[in-house]
């Protein structure tokens, strides 16, 4: 694939093959889709962009949805790798927007919160 920075003239490598991107909606932000990228970056700027979508998406009301997303944010894909490195997430708008780590911190309060609201539904007589 051709890729290139408009900024540098220059053509983007593949930095990482295989991100998880979770886009989120709502405000305050909740996980709407998560879908498999690869990130690629500029080795003039360092800029760095995801593309390549997969044309599998998993959305917010699929039954694997949460999982998916727990998996994303806490599985370790590859040796080496912290968890949650290759979560890519993707704002809807610009104020909504964070730093990746506490991107990261919301989305595992988020899954804390759904799992706790499944537990009393299951608790209810
Ligand atoms: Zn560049």
């Amino acid at each position: 694939m051709n890729t290139m920075c408009s900024a540098c003239g220059l053509q983007g490598y593949p930095a990482r093959v295989g991100v998880d991107v979770i886009e989120m909606f709502q405000s305050p932000p909740v996980p709407y889709r998560i879908t498999r990228a690869d990130e690629w970056a500029c080795p003039g700027c360092g800029q760095r962009w995801v593309e390549g979508y997969s044309t599998k998406a998993t959305q917010h009301f699929e039954p694997t949805f949460m999982a998916d997303v727990e998996e994303a944010c806490g599985a370790v894909r590859r040796t080496g790798d912290e968890p949650g490195a290759g979560v890519r997430i993707c704002w809807e708008r610009a104020d909504d927007r964070r730093p990746p780590d506490v991107g990261l911190a919301l989305l595992q309060l988020w899954l804390l919160k759904v799992a706790a609201r499944a537990g009393e539904r299951l608790r209810k007589p």
